[in-house]
């Protein structure tokens, strides 16, 4: 019913309206690679106006610079006030929607595609599926029920989208649905070893001696989490400063985080503001982070997930420590 809904909305108000497409704040790979995907389907379509943007800094991390359909990209406080189709991607709750999160109520119709256990089911129609491994899933799906044929340039989106968020195809929801759609993706003529490249193995040198800053400082605490192990670390605004980096970098310090074998649990403490940090969770198994996350006014995964923590790192680490020693005691 949900699927019908949202196709009956795309084909009645897309085609004469404005259709405006926001994703979540720092956008990541699968965020804007949904967004941007749907959005050149939507052009493939001949629908005239369309706009995609996304909430906080109007900024494109440098992986994602030669995206297809950037040229769709317009800064949140240029959107559209009152669109007749607001479409939302990969977001999980109403806040991460920022300062866009009034579209909901004065878009004329709301559809949500999203893929998070924790989402709160915000919005007109709303399509998620805890089970896809990216929003990217729920997108070639509503891409599919409306005829529109994948191209290239929208299977790059899709593809950077489904890489991302799966970790290069390494992680728990890379299920044989994940490798048919690459497949299918990589079938119109794009080339993955270009495209990883640009999106994983490509950093500047400055962001490499600030990893190494911040990675030099992590603490292991093997008694932490129930005995399963903990580490972490944290990078300040001043540790960004003094390399020259672009906050967006940090997305990528949680993968060397969470390769640390003595701990089930990582989390990497990224400062925002003064008192004010976004804190990446990842787990092994046995932990559900999402629920740390949660309880924390966050959301995410079971396996990933992230909240917006207080005070100094101690602070922030203290509050991580007490709700996983409640979900690893129950
Ligand atoms: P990351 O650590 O890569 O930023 O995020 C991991 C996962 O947690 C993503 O699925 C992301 O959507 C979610 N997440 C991260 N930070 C927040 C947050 O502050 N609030 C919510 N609701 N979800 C978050
Ligand atoms: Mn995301
Ligand atoms: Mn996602």
């Amino acid at each position: 019913a949900e699927w019908s809904a949202a196709v009956r909305m795309v084909r009645e108000l897309a085609p004469g309206g404005r259709v405006l497409l926001i994703c979540h704040v720092n956008p990541d790979g699968d965020a804007l690679g949904s967004m941007l995907g749907f959005a050149l389907g939507l052009r493939s379509l001949g629908v005239a106006d369309i706009q995609a943007t996304f909430p906080g800094e109007f900024e494109v991390p440098a992986p994602f610079a030669a995206m297809p359909g950037l040229d769709l990209l317009v800064a949140a406080g240029e959107a559209w006030a009152d669109p007749d189709l607001l479409i939302i991607f990969d977001v999980a709750a109403e806040s991460r929607l920022g300062a866009l999160a009034d579209r909901l109520d004065r878009a004329r119709e709301s559809i949500v595609l999203d893929h998070h256990a924790s989402n709160t089911g915000f919005g007109g129609v709303q399509l998620v599926d805890p089970h896809a491994a990216a929003t990217s899933v729920v997108v070639e799906q509503l891409l599919d029920r409306l005829d529109i044929p994948l191209d290239r340039e929208i299977a790059e989106c899709l593809y950077i989208a489904l890489s991302t968020d799966t970790g290069s195809f390494r992680f728990d929801m890379t299920t044989p649905r994940v490798h048919e759609m690459a497949a299918r993706l990589i079938a119109t003529g794009l080339r993955p070893a270009e495209i990883s490249r640009r999106i994983f193995d490509s950093r500047p040198f400055g962001a490499m001696k600030l990893f190494a800053d911040v990675l030099a400082r992590a603490e292991l605490e093997p008694e932490a989490a129930g005995g399963l192990g903990l580490v972490w670390t944290y990078a300040t605004l001043d540790d960004l400063a003094r390399h020259e980096q672009r906050p967006y970098v940090l997305d990528a310090l949680i993968d060397p985080v969470r390769c640390v074998a003595e701990a089930d649990v990582s989390v990497v403490v990224k400062q925002v503001a003064e008192g004010e940090w976004a804190v990446s969770l990842r787990s092994k198994g046995a932990v559900d982070v999402s629920a740390v996350a949660v309880a924390l006014r966050g959301g995410g995964h079971r396996l990933a997930a992230g909240f917006t923590g207080y005070g100094t790192p101690s602070d922030v680490m203290a509050t991580v420590r007490d709700q996983l020693s409640l979900q690893t005691s129950i």
